[in-house]
This record gives structure tokens, sequence and C-alpha cells, in this order.
């Protein structure tokens, strides 16, 4: 099954966007294929990656903005953690 990724995304009683575009973003000297952007509620996506990436980067995406949503703040900086239930999440939905 292939993953839709959706234009706009609910999170609780959020919303944040989805935005593409080519290139890796460098975050506090890292590579990454994403970004998500509390403040404005927007999750930004490389759009060069291949589609199975590009699925596995928006989940990732959407799990720091659910943890932030729902009030866990700290965790929401915790990568390893936010990788492991974005890949979880990945292989249950779609693998
Ligand atoms: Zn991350």
């Amino acid at each position: 099954m292939k993953l839709r990724i959706p234009r706009d995304v609910k999170v609780g009683d959020k919303v944040y966007t989805v935005h593409y575009s080519p290139g890796e973003f460098i975050v506090d000297k890292d590579r990454c294929h994403g970004l998500c952007d509390t403040a404005t509620r927007r999750i930004s996506l490389n759009s060069e990656q291949p589609p199975d990436m590009l699925q596995l980067t928006f989940l990732h995406e959407l799990t720091h903005a659910i943890l932030w949503e729902s009030g866990h703040k700290r965790l929401f900086r915790n990568e390893a953690l936010v990788d492991h239930i974005s890949t979880l999440l990945h292989g249950a939905l779609f693998k």
C-alpha cells in the first residue's frame, strides 16, 4: 500500500502544511531530508528522495509534530526516539 502524503495534516487541533523543496536541509550542522517547524506548523520534505524514503521522512516529521503538540517538548528533540517510532509506523502501515 502506498502512503499518500497529504498537503495538510491534522495533529490534534492544529494543522501542519507539507511543503517540498529539492536538496537536503542543514540543522545544527546535520544534514537531513525533512524539517518540522512547530512555530509555522510546517513540515518540509526534500523532494529529491525516492518515494519510500519520502514516506519515511514524512512519518518522521509527523512524529516530531505529534510529540510537540501533545506536550512532550523534550521528547520532540529526541531523534533516536522519533526515528524508532516513525520506522515502526512505516513498517506497520506500509510494508
Ligand atoms: Zn528528526
